[in-house]
């Protein structure tokens, strides 16, 4: 993805800020690498982001949320496949992968530590259930421009296109 939009994410999230996913992970495909997605996505993406700082946010989390891994996940749909094709392929799907980092232990009681995890776990399964949202709706979002498209093959590309940009 563009690193002018990529750098957007990051003033508007803080979690998106490659630097610090890091700084948590050396070996982090986020943090080396960045969004490995094209621009088409970033419209979805950007929403998901301001779904997941939302649940965050309202869940009072203190524990950062990492960022390990954007991309594109795809399927093959045959056992011994020679040549990628359109048929072969079920799907180009958005992958966000992350994780909490470890709840800090800040002499707090056992009672406020048992909340601290409780409310952790619930805004984990919030953002997994977004996470999911939004990899079934990038399977229809053109990866060039973010309209409406379906798997297309073009030469040996294959990728979510619109009419538009498929033409
Ligand atoms: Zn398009």
């Amino acid at each position: 993805m563009d690193i002018t939009l990529e750098n957007k994410l990051a003033e508007k999230y803080s979690f998106m800020r490659r630097e610090s996913s890091k700084r948590q992970n050396p070996y982090s495909a986020y943090g080396n690498f960045g969004c490995m997605i094209k621009d088409g996505w970033y419209q979805i993406l950007d929403e998901l982001c301001a779904e997941i700082w939302a649940a965050y946010k309202e869940a009072g989390i203190t524990s950062d949320l990492v960022v390990d891994e954007i991309g594109v996940s795809s399927a093959v749909d045959a056992q011994h496949v020679v040549e990628l094709t359109a048929e072969n392929v079920k799907y180009h799907e958005l992958i966000f992968r992350y994780h909490m980092s470890d709840v800090k232990d800040s002499g707090a009681d056992a009672m406020k530590e048992k909340m601290v995890l409780e409310a952790t776990q619930a805004v984990r399964e919030r953002i997994d259930a977004l996470i999911e949202q939004y990899r079934v709706k990038s399977r229809t979002t053109c990866e060039e421009c973010g309209g409406q498209g379906v798997l297309r093959q073009r030469g040996k590309e294959i990728e979510v296109w619109c009419v538009a940009c498929y033409a």
